[in-house]
């Protein structure tokens, strides 16, 4: 109630003054104090009234590739030429990496405009004039697999369920047979969650979709929300019709304004088939699906940290156990999977998990969405089999721009780290050598590489199906500080190791980069020491992957420093 209070007041002010603030403690009965709590949290909030033009850039990798840096700069200085009330800065990740550099201005998502059309719109901010950049959004059919009803959205999967013709366990049996599994980065078994919360005791069960993608390069679920919101809306319900839920919240980032409107528009259909509320098509079943509006922040992803956003406090994300699927919203058992997960699990009810599972190539399973930019002639979402390789992606992407090669990929967004052009076999773990080292072998083409999770686990990277592809005229030490430096902005702040290490990181990357790369001994192993204790004690995966863009760069790119005796007094 808080949250969406405050995003209520926000949307009609511009911020949140403190009169609106006290009047609304004073009507709820809920103290200043938590008020302030909650807002002074969110990044989204203002507690003072906005500037009169807002122009923020995004900051962070593909837009920082794209030249978001020197961008910021220009447009400071077409502000200051203009008008003093015109305010100009970064922001973190707006999920429009294929389209960068991305914008937001006075609130609205700016992306696809040429540098003297930005400086037209920073002049016009000042008199709120940037509605209607971008109206002609296309939301056409997809030909996609995922789509089993080729965009005419039939709900027959939650028809199946409520004739009885597919069971809650023959659901379950089916998406264990896919070999489904979350697909927003953490990985687990879809089957194994949605069989845990359905054993749960108790009356009142949750499902929660996270669609708050806000890993810098992830934008997947983007296209999902816009183009097929019903196959979202079906998983869920079919995953409430498995676990015995009654009421589900999409929980979405404030920044997807179209995607908001489709699935607001989405579920008025839906609920006017009968197919969402009390007695869905004419059963003795209920499902209420709401909105909810993320107040921003990466750390939001993380699903207890949205889970606290959700119970109007700060979003600090849980220690676990207990994981959601026993004690989730609310305390109660929850079902939280990604859009694309729940995306899936229509077509699988209906055409079978082994149809989903052989859909994989090169022995990997299943197929998935891939958010591709950087240095590609085509960025965007695509829909590919697990098991292809970075080679066939690049080439989905229309291959490099200009006459670059690749120098290295990000292959999980900043949460993986880089890879290089040619991997060897003494940078790799035994298992990754035995597998594609084979024959004698010491080194192999990145563009060979499989997209696939057992060979990503393999090198310690995590699998967002969020990649970016650096070219060869990339400073990669300055993208690695970029990365460090998200990792430093978003941090919530409740650990230590994570607070105090992600800033430690960045100040090592801006010395490294002031110094040539010199890397003494001793450095090295500060790093060394700072990325483990991150790991080992950092309450939650971005503290633990924070690391990664510098130790993935000292591992795999070691001519990026030179070595020297010298010790350095910042590390
Ligand atoms: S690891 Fe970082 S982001 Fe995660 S809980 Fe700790 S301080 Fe917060």
């Amino acid at each position: 109630m808080i949250v969406q209070e405050l995003n209520a007041i926000q949307q009609k002010f511009g911020y949140l003054p403190e009169e609106e603030l006290r009047a609304f403690s004073k009507r709820s009965q809920i103290p200043m104090y938590r008020l302030h709590e909650v807002a002074s949290f969110f990044p989204h909030y203002r507690l003072k009234p906005p500037a009169t033009g807002t122009v923020l850039i995004c900051r962070d990798l593909a837009c920082h590739l794209a030249g978001a840096s020197r961008l910021l700069q220009t447009l400071k200085a077409t502000a200051r030429e203009t008008d003093e009330r015109i305010e100009v800065g970064g922001v973190s990740c707006l999920g429009q990496c294929d389209r960068a550099p991305a914008l937001l201005i006075n609130d609205q998502v700016i992306w696809g405009q040429t540098e003297s059309q930005l400086r037209a719109l920073t002049r016009d901010s000042v008199h709120q004039r940037t509605r209607g950049v971008h109206d002609e959004l296309d939301k056409g059919p997809t030909g996609w697999q995922i789509d089993p009803y080729e965009g005419q959205p039939r709900y027959e999967a939650v028809g199946l369920m409520l004739d009885g013709e597919l069971s809650p366990e023959k659901m379950i049996q089916e998406l264990e047979l896919s070999g489904l599994f979350g697909l927003g980065g953490a990985g687990g078994a879809t089957h194994g969650k949605w069989s845990e919360v359905r054993k749960e005791p108790g009356a009142t069960k949750y499902i929660v979709c996270n669609a708050d993608e806000s890993e810098p390069a992830a934008f997947k679920d983007r296209e999902l929300l816009l183009r097929v919101p019903h196959l979202v809306i079906e998983g869920m319900t079919l995953a409430a019709l498995t676990v015995g839920a009654e009421k589900g919240y999409l929980y979405i980032r404030h920044e997807y304004h179209d995607q908001i409107a489709a699935v607001e528009a989405a579920l008025a259909e839906a609920r006017e088939r009968g197919i969402l509320g009390q007695r869905i098509l004419g059963s003795d079943r209920t499902f209420e699906l709401e909105v909810f509006i993320s107040p921003g922040g990466y750390i939001c992803g993380e699903q207890t940290a949205l889970l606290e956003a959700m119970e109007d406090r700060r979003a600090e994300p849980r220690n676990r156990p207990p994981q959601p699927m026993k004690a989730g919203l609310w305390g109660c058992p929850t079902v939280l999977n990604n859009v694309e997960t729940l995306a899936w699990t229509p077509a699988i009810a209906l055409k079978g998990g082994k149809w989903y599972a052989g859909l994989g190539v090169n022995g990997a399973t299943g197929m998935r969405f891939v958010s591709i930019s950087g240095d590609v002639k085509r960025p965007g979402v695509y829909e590919l089999p697990f098991g292809g390789t970075v080679g066939e992606l690049i080439k989905h992407a229309g291959g490099l721009k200009g006459t670059q090669s690749v120098q290295a990929i990000a292959p999980s967004g900043p949460s993986g780290g880089f890879l290089p052009a040619r991997l060897r076999v003494d940078q790799v773990s035994r298992k990754f050598a035995e597998r594609f080292f084979t024959g004698g072998r010491t080194e192999m083409s990145i563009l060979d590489l499989p997209l696939d999770k057992p060979t990503m686990r393999m090198l310690d990277v995590p699998l967002l199906s969020a990649v970016v592809v650096i070219g060869s005229e990339a400073n990669l030490l300055d993208l690695a500080k970029n990365c460090l430096e998200f990792y430093r902005n978003e941090s919530c702040g409740k650990c230590v190791p994570c607070r105090i290490g992600s800033q430690k990181l960045v100040e090592i990357a801006e010395d490294l980069i002031q110094h040539h790369g010199a890397m003494s001994p001793q450095r090295a192993e500060a790093i060394d020491d700072l990325a483990t204790a991150m790991i080992q004690t950092s309450i939650c995966g971005l503290g633990q992957v924070a690391p990664l863009p510098l130790t993935t760069l000292m591992t795999y790119f070691p001519n990026l420093f030179r070595k020297t005796d010298l010790p350095k007094t910042r590390s």
